[in-house]
């Protein structure tokens, strides 16, 4: 799994809170020690790690948290935002020129993944309707223009080379002739890579820059190497300039220092991510996605957004009140059927549950079956008789069942039902009232 460790302690680090009714100050720095020590395992960058405390730990303690019925999972709410925003809030998308052919100029470390990725990136935007050409531009590394070569031929995709005896800086030139003459619209250059950054490769790549004008120039760095590839990024950036991070390798087990902070550190988008060594394990990066994923949360958030949405809530508050104290009526049943109804069909706010069992979804269908019956029934009724049930006698039921196209039986089955619904809550309710005052007299 991705990230395997960090997700398995950051879990940790916030299972004590997950359903608590209360907050202190002290669990949350508790929970914010661990969080810490995760992440700095994780091999990300210090000064993001301390950022990234600082913003949970004052958010953690604020209002939104303080007010809310459900605190614990507000604060787990609020590490996954800030994670979010740590990896930069929305998915990064690669542009295109006005007048084509759009250049993408690849950059990179050798080894990063440079031209597998080169080769993944036309394949992916090919599928999207763009006419690709990829161009050798490696004339250093013995072996670099044949392994595009390959790449190309198994996607059927045309690779321009001129061999590696003619200057990278006119081949650009020259491949971008060629694609206008042709009808490519997408040029993606793979340049030199070295094993470290130095003055002669930079400048190389300053030249093709300027000859060629590229759309985006995309640096694509190995996940696998942590806070060096953080600092790789910085210093391409520093003396190129680049628009997008292409973050390779993440489906090996790297610990996730890369990913999480090299937004932070650089200002620059991850806009797609190598998943494997195959021309098809490339993914766009979904900051959102990736927080939930290392948080393991399915899509739960989205859940307690819709749940949010939905609830009102001083609505609950007042309802919880009516209920210990006799007075919920068949009206604060309906309403409350509403509201769950609010947030959406039942068996698709089941599937964003994590490891939901999908066999369970037939009976969910039934049970929506049966909501809706039920609510015709209450809604047929008056206000008064919703507020008072005893009143509803034969000829009520009669009308009501004919109003709601149901049947006497299944009007009396429901006042029955409610009638025992509030037996119940009142049993919960001495229940409650005697635990308080000790259970020995049971
Ligand atoms: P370049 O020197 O930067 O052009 O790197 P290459 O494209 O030759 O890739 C170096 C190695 O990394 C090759 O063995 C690739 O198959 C491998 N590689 C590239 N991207 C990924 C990825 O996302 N996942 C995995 N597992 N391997 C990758």
């Amino acid at each position: 799994m991705l990230f395997e460790g960090l997700s398995g302690k950051l879990q940790e680090a916030m299972k004590k809170l997950r359903g608590k009714g209360r907050v202190t100050e002290k669990d949350v720095k508790e929970m914010m020690r661990e969080i810490k020590l995760a992440l700095l395992e994780a091999d990300v960058n210090f000064k993001v790690v301390k950022d990234f405390i600082g913003k949970v730990s004052e958010r953690a303690v604020g209002q939104e948290v303080l007010e809310s019925l459900t605190p614990g999972q507000q604060v787990i709410k609020i590490v996954h935002e800030e994670l979010i925003n740590l990896m930069g809030s929305a998915n990064s998308k690669v542009t295109f020129s006005s007048k084509p052919p759009t250049i993408y100029m690849m950059v990179g470390l050798q080894g990063s993944g440079k031209t597998t990725t080169s080769g993944k990136l036309a394949n992916l935007l090919r599928k999207q309707g763009k006419k690709p050409l990829l161009v050798a531009c490696d004339v250093y590394r013995p072996a670099a223009i044949k392994q595009l070569q390959v790449v190309g031929s198994q996607l059927g995709i045309e690779v321009f080379s001129m061999g590696d005896k003619t200057n990278p800086v006119d081949i650009a030139k020259a491949a971008v002739e060629y694609a206008k003459s042709r009808q490519y619209d997408l040029v993606i250059i793979d340049t030199a890579g070295r094993l470290h950054i130095n003055e002669e490769l930079m400048e190389e790549l300053q030249n093709i820059k300027e000859a060629v004008r590229p759309q985006e120039i995309l640096l694509v760095v190995d996940s696998m190497t942590g806070q060096d590839a953080v600092n790789v990024a910085e210093s391409f950036n520093e003396k190129l300039g680049v628009d997008g991070i292409i973050l390779t390798k993440l489906d090996g087990d790297t610990r996730g220092g890369a990913a999480l902070s090299v937004k932070a550190v650089t200002g620059k988008p991850i806009k797609f991510i190598g998943m494997g060594e195959k021309l098809n394990d490339i993914e766009p990066f979904f900051p959102d996605r990736m927080a939930s994923r290392i948080l393991g949360m399915g899509d739960v958030l989205s859940l307690i957004e819709k749940a949010q949405e939905a609830f009102d809530e001083k609505k609950a508050l007042e309802l919880e009140k009516k209920m210990r104290t006799q007075q919920f009526t068949l009206e604060d049943f309906l309403e409350q059927m509403q509201q769950i109804k609010k947030m959406g069909p039942l068996n698709q706010l089941l599937a964003m549950i994590p490891g939901f069992n999908a066999n369970v979804m037939k009976d969910i269908e039934l049970d929506e079956k049966k909501m809706a019956r039920v609510e015709a029934i209450i809604k047929s009724m008056t206000k008064e008789e919703r507020n008072n049930p005893s009143i509803i006698n034969g000829s009520r039921r009669k009308r009501i069942a004919a109003g709601s196209g149901t049947t006497v039986q299944e009007v009396n089955k429901l006042l029955k039902e409610f009638e025992e619904m509030k037996k119940m809550m009142k049993m919960m309710t001495e229940m409650g009232k005697r635990g308080k005052k000790g259970l020995k007299k049971f």
